[in-house]
């Protein structure tokens, strides 16, 4: 009875010898084309066109599926949770300017459509809700829970974040009151002094160990069993903390990195422990902060485990519009000189990026986004050519949730002209970021059911690489 009810059947059948359809399995021949580039003796470019033919299979059963959020107590957590339970129950509330439904603006999957075809009698394109793709999980059948070290329950949380209307949060009260994080991992030294007020859950300890690794696996058996859940995906949504020095023989391999949690190193950060438990558990774990949580030694056992890690830093505002508007700035041939962005927000990820190691890891996934465009660009940039990209963040308490974020494109265009575009982007944090973590999770979740081998071969099939990059469209880094 939800807003947007899981539909009881696939939506289309694909009607090709290269598709196959089984109770359990969609199985699929794929030839993917590509170009190979080699260089001839006298120095020019052949260019030979390569085919490769794969088999696909994807398991149409879809799972029972639990979402656990690092930081569920915080704005975006809480966010998130109310919005998925009010679709849930498709609630309607009043607001000034009128009755407000529930809905799920924001997320691709919910919200947007793909082209499946063209009507082979009118002639009209045929679009369907993206979500209706594959078998995908729905959001309103999530189960959620997850860590925060501040122990409020949800509901005194929800209005702590100053996000929701009070006619919506009215009506979620009951339900998020009985919802309560577990404690969590608080080794102070990683995000900002300024939080230490809230640190109230936590698992004792104040750096790395086995034992906190431990306790994050049994967290996550539990709450599957409790839930009768098939499957679980964490996300780091907590508070956005400091780099961690990437040292030889500490976090430079799978190994060292285990050795270091063992001996308490101090530069093991708690969501490198969060990553490094799901991982040993076959969970994904997406990162949705700035910080370095895959250093070397993660990502290696991860791909030992074949578990799958996404991330870094939701992709929600300023550097979405920044995204796609500098794509199509030099794909247009224009020549960007310089990218200023200014950000004031007032809510607790701004008080926590007030901080100047913490602003430094924000800062670095805010320009690293432009980098593959520049770069793909030979025409207006020379080698090691960049536009000049700066980025400054502030505090601001009084707009809370509702960042601004200005910036300022410069170009340079036709004959030593300028184009200088301006954008003033308000932008409600919480309410962007929720959608993008719903995105994640059916994706992810969708990548856990899809298998693939190259065609003929005698190999088995296998599952995609550990560094999901499928996501990125929803992450910055
Ligand atoms: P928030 O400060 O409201 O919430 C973070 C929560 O994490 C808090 O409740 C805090 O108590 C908790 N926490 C801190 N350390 C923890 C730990 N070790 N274990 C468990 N919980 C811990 O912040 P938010 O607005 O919800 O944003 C969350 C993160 O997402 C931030 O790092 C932010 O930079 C990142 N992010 C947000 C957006 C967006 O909201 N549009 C976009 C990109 C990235």
């Amino acid at each position: 009875s939800g807003a947007n009810p899981a539909p009881a059947q696939e939506l289309f059948t694909v009607n090709s010898p290269n598709v196959e359809y089984t109770d359990d399995l969609i199985k699929s021949k794929y030839t993917y084309r590509t170009t190979a580039v080699s260089k001839n003796a006298s120095g020019k470019y052949v260019a030979s066109p390569k085919e490769t033919i794969y088999d696909f299979k994807v398991d149409r059963k879809i799972p029972k599926v639990g979402v656990m959020l690092v930081g569920w107590g915080g704005n975006n957590g809480t966010t998130v949770t109310a919005g998925i339970m009010a679709n849930r129950r498709n609630l309607v509330w009043e607001t000034k300017t009128g009755k407000r439904g529930a809905n799920y603006y924001g997320s691709v999957i919910m919200g947007s459509t793909t082209k499946l075809g063209t009507d082979s009698e009118t002639g009209k394109e045929i679009n369907i809700p993206f979500h209706d793709l594959l078998p995908m999980v729905h959001p309103n059948d999530l189960t959620i829970g997850g860590w925060d070290i501040s122990g409020m329950n949800l509901a005194d949380a929800m209005d702590r974040a100053q996000v929701l209307e009070p006619s919506l949060k009215a009506l979620v009260r009951k339900e998020m009151a009985t919802m309560k994080p577990l404690p969590s991992i608080y080794y102070p030294d990683f995000i900002a002094a300024n939080q230490e007020e809230r640190a109230d859950n936590l698992i004792p300890g104040i750096k790395a160990s086995m034992a906190h690794v431990e306790q994050i696996r049994k967290d996550i058996q539990d709450f599957k069993a409790a839930n009768g859940l098939d499957k679980i995906i964490v996300q780091w949504t907590a508070n956005t903390e400091r780099y961690a020095d990437i040292i030889e023989g500490v976090n430079d391999t799978a190994d060292n990195l285990l050795k270091s949690i063992e001996a308490g190193h101090e530069e093991v950060s708690p969501s490198t422990v969060f990553a490094v438990a799901c991982i040993l558990e076959k969970v994904p774990f997406i990162n949705g902060s700035p910080q370095n949580t895959f250093v070397p030694g993660a990502i290696e056992l991860a791909e030992k485990h074949s578990a799958f890690i996404g991330g870094d830093d939701f992709k929600s505002g300023q550097t979405k519009m920044k995204s796609a508007l500098v794509d199509f700035l030099i794909s247009a041939g224009i020549k960007l000189t310089s990218i200023a962005s200014y950000n004031h927000l007032g809510n607790n990820d701004g008080m926590n990026l007030s901080s100047q190691k913490q602003f430094r890891s924000k800062e670095i996934s805010k320009s690293n986004v432009v980098d593959d465009m520049v770069a793909a660009n030979t025409v207006l940039y020379k080698e090691g050519e960049h536009p000049d990209h700066t980025v400054v963040i502030k505090y601001m308490p009084a707009v809370g949730d509702d960042k601004r974020a200005l910036d300022e494109y410069y170009a340079e265009i036709f004959l030593g002209g300028h184009q200088t575009i301006s954008i003033f982007n308000v932008c409600e944090d919480s309410l962007l970021a929720s959608p993008l973590i719903i995105d994640l999770v059916l994706v992810a979740e969708m990548m856990t059911r899809i298998q693939w081998k190259s065609h003929g071969a005698e190999t088995k099939y296998a599952g995609f690489h550990s560094v999901l990059s499928v996501l990125s469209y929803m992450l910055k880094v």
